[in-house]
């Protein structure tokens, strides 16, 4: 399951925080951004850390989530625009690419057009991945 990988990932990143943080004791928040496009199922999220944390110093630690709309941008007129996340999918599944844009969000660009002038030269410039923003800690009196 992907969420399992991304969880190990964050867990990776938080011990390597946690492991910089002189007297730092145990991990007591996790403070995450998660991009909408990368369509992560924050409930597999949060149970994948939960299991995968148990013996780690981020064990039982809060988990906060920021989730991220996606926001494209037009490489020839420089405008910007939000889609909502329901439509993207619904395109998506109609395509048949739910799962790879679960993996490969970019995979979307090539279905998508600038409102403003219909081009097809377009990028995400927010909305995907998932970023460990920071943690919070116990330290030692
Ligand atoms: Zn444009």
């Amino acid at each position: 399951m992907h969420e399992t990988s991304i969880a190990l990932a964050i867990l990776s990143a938080v011990e390597e925080k946690f492991r910089s943080l002189p007297g730092a004791r145990r991990v007591t928040a996790i403070n995450l951004r998660i991009g909408l496009l990368s369509l992560v199922d924050v409930e597999s999220l949060r149970f994948a850390l939960q299991v995968a944390s148990r013996g780690t110093p981020a064990e039982g630690a809060e988990v906060n989530i920021t989730l991220e709309p996606p926001l494209f941008k037009c490489r020839e007129c420089g405008h910007t625009w939000e889609v909502p996340i329901e439509e993207l999918k619904k395109v998506a599944e109609e395509l048949g690419l739910l799962s790879a844009m679960h993996i490969y969000p970019d995979v979307i660009l090539g279905y998508l057009k600038c409102p403003r002038c219909g081009s097809t030269n377009i990028e995400i410039i927010r909305g995907k991945g998932v970023v460990l923003e920071s943690i919070e800690v116990d330290t030692e009196e």
